[in-house]
């Protein structure tokens, strides 16, 4: 495919706040096992007691797409959820 201006242009706007994946960690699930962090430690914290957390609204930067699907897969209590 032959990346011209329009098609860039259409990257750029696909590419915006609303249709970021973003991801979520309810805490009433998670059980501090920690495997989040092993597959996407660029968007999954621990707290002092080892469990998860996302700095800001969860959204997942540019690239770590599969990375975080990941951790939402094995995440053993089922507790991160992602959008779209
Ligand atoms: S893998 Fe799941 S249960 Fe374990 S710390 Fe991460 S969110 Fe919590």
């Amino acid at each position: 495919m032959e990346l011209n201006r329009t098609t860039t242009s259409c990257a750029l706007w696909w590419r915006t706040e609303e249709t970021a994946v973003k991801v979520r960690v309810d805490p009433a699930k998670c059980q501090a096992h920690g495997e989040c962090t092993t597959h996407c430690p660029e968007v999954f914290r621990l707290d002092d007691w080892g469990y998860a957390y996302t700095d800001g609204d969860g959204q997942v930067p540019d690239g770590l797409e599969e990375s975080a699907q990941s951790a939402v897969e094995a995440c053993p209590e089922a507790a991160i959820t992602s959008e779209p």
